[in-house]
């Protein structure tokens, strides 16, 4: 998913992008030290949400929302670099994914691919480790879950920044397939991970594309939920 922010909001992210350079300090607020304080891992604590229904979507959770810390932490992982934080996200994406999917059944988490302009920029789909780790925690909580890449893009995808809802849903509409192969085999339940909704325009893609091929989805869980 893309970003845009206001310059003010921006000051903490670019407080710990100065931070990266000079030495440790956390990718939410910049304070030198830990890579996330103690006051921010107060105020990052996994407290996850049910989000408005949003048109197509599977029932969707988020950690948290797309403000504050949660948000500069998002925008440090995204375009800082700072991959350490990948595990930490991971966690809380976790903690979305289990409100959102209660019970004993085994999860299949599925994550929603970056465009591939965005994967080639940053090095990697940076949505993929999160789906990892979030998977290890909630094996290490006694569910028993895996991630699986199912889904690709058939077609280029303009980036969604600027474009209004419905401008979203057709830019996206028919973008995404399973790969080849990759679907069955499976008795989990799948549910989409992502970094952020907004509209939901891709989760309902990615959700379209699985029904496609015959993978009905359960559920979606986000790191972050922008109104
Ligand atoms: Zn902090």
């Amino acid at each position: 998913m893309p970003y845009s922010a206001s310059p003010s909001s921006l000051l903490p992210f670019l407080r710990a992008l100065g931070g990266l350079a000079l030495g440790e300090c956390c990718r939410a607020c910049g304070r030198p030290g830990a890579l996330v304080c103690p006051e921010c891992a107060d105020a990052l604590a996994a407290r996850p949400h049910r989000c408005p229904p949003r048109p197509g979507c599977p029932p969707t959770w988020a950690a948290g929302p797309y403000a504050g810390a949660d948000r500069a932490l998002l925008l440090a992982y995204k375009h800082g670099g700072a991959r350490a934080l990948a595990a930490r996200s991971g966690v809380r994406l976790a903690a979305a994914v289990a409100a959102s999917a209660p019970g004993p059944r085994p999860l299949l988490l599925v994550p929603v691919p970056a465009r591939p302009q965005s994967v080639r920029r940053r090095g990697g789909d940076q949505t993929v480790p999160l789906a990892r780790y979030a998977a290890r925690e909630l094996c290490r909580r006694g569910r028993a879950a895996a991630h699986r890449p199912l889904l690709r893009h058939r077609r280029r995808v303009a980036d969604q920044v600027g474009l209004g809802r419905g401008e979203r849903r057709g830019n996206l509409a028919g973008a995404l397939e399973v790969r080849r192969g990759a679907a069955g085999g499976t008795a989990a339940d799948p549910v989409l991970v992502d970094d952020v909704v907004t509209t939901g325009s891709t989760l309902a893609e990615a959700a379209r594309a699985l029904r496609a091929a015959g993978i009905r989805v359960r559920s979606a869980a986000v790191l972050a939920e922008r109104r």
